[in-house]
């Protein structure tokens, strides 16, 4: 094995392409993983759409969502061994600031937005070099279904994680968004919490979905949500997740709080509210979420083993991975889309 083909971004404002590149070589600390599924993410959608500035700068091979085993190791890695099943963290950090060292690695100071499939080179490949530190083991659990906990499944832990204190029984959690985030965080919030759980979103399918993934109600959301969601939890909710981060959805959010409620926005919806002491109930808080830490990829991999979540997805061949971001695109997908490796 000296080269492998790899779905490239080579310049901004021009689509990826395949190219046959070098098969690389772990260094100390480092692994090479033969990959064996990759999701594919809006995130990927918005990597390709992007003009020049904001994302680290091309080539790199694209593909944030890993997962496959390991071939090869470094010089003095421990911890594995070749054939392991690994999930790639989509999340790149030091492990070794003051908040790595806390477990806080989704706030790393040394890390900004680069990471593997965005600067570094990323799992669309046949195979992915990574840290060690980056990769957790999946035991028993299947890397083709594991990829999209590396980072959607994960975001949405960490999110639903930050609330778990006061989600006690009779409390209440609403989830703005139950397409992909927002299912999960519906399965989490039900496995994970006693918390009375309200799905909102403006599609009916993925309200029934919510529903049988464990939502105690849901609804289409429209004007009248807040009022609603007042009315049904007596006060207000102790919990609003926004997986969506518009206007009208963070409006929603805020005006569904109770007292010391908080609103946790994992969506990037370009939304505006206007905010002050006035504005939103008192003792109330919002927080704004991004990425997750090696704690949480490691529960999420224990749930996943267990059965406890389901990952529902649809799978593109690696010389369809254009079908696969078109599929995206258009919202034509059930469940994440997934790469896989013959
Ligand atoms: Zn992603
Ligand atoms: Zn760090």
């Amino acid at each position: 094995m000296d080269s492998m083909q790899a779905y490239q971004m080579l310049e901004w404002g021009r689509p990826p392409e395949y190219r046959e590149v070098p098969v690389p070589e772990p260094k100390a600390g480092q692994l090479l993983v033969k990959m064996a599924g990759a999701g594919l993410c809006h995130t990927d959608l918005t990597i390709i759409h992007s003009p020049a500035g904001f994302w680290p700068d091309p080539p790199f091979t694209l593909g944030h969502e890993n997962a496959g085993w390991v071939a090869k190791m470094g010089p003095d890695v421990s911890g594995f061994q070749e054939g392991d099943g690994v999930l790639i963290s989509a999340m790149y950090f030091c492990n070794y600031c003051d908040k790595c060292a806390r477990g806080l690695h989704e706030q790393c100071r040394n890390i900004g937005l680069p990471g593997y499939g965005v600067g570094y080179d990323g799992g669309l490949a046949e195979y992915i070099l990574v840290e060690a530190k980056h990769a957790v083991q999946l035991g028993t659990l299947n890397p083709v279904e594991a990829a999209p906990l590396a980072d959607a499944a994960a975001t949405s832990y960490h999110a639903v994680k930050l609330m778990m204190p006061q989600l006690v029984p009779g409390s209440s959690a609403v989830v703005i968004g139950v397409g992909g985030l927002g299912a999960y965080a519906v399965q989490y919030l039900k496995q994970l919490t006693a918390a009375r759980i309200i799905a909102v979103d403006t599609v009916d399918d993925r309200l029934s979905n919510a529903k049988r993934l464990g939502a105690d109600e849901a609804f289409i959301s429209d004007g009248d949500t807040a009022e609603k969601i007042q009315d049904l939890t007596q006060g207000g909710a102790d919990a609003v997740f926004d997986f969506v981060g518009n206007t009208p959805t963070l409006t929603t959010g805020l005006s569904s709080l109770s007292q010391g409620a908080r609103l946790v926005v994992a969506g990037i919806g370009g939304g505006e509210v206007p905010m002050g002491w006035e504005r939103i109930s008192m003792n109330a808080g919002f927080i704004n979420t991004r990425g997750f830490n090696l704690p949480d990829l490691n529960e999420i991999v224990a749930l996943a083993r267990e059965g406890r979540i389901e990952m529902a997805a649809t799978h593109f061949a690696f010389d369809a991975i254009e079908t696969g971001l078109d599929a995206l695109e258009s919202a034509s997908v059930a469940g994440r889309a997934v790469v896989t490796f013959s």
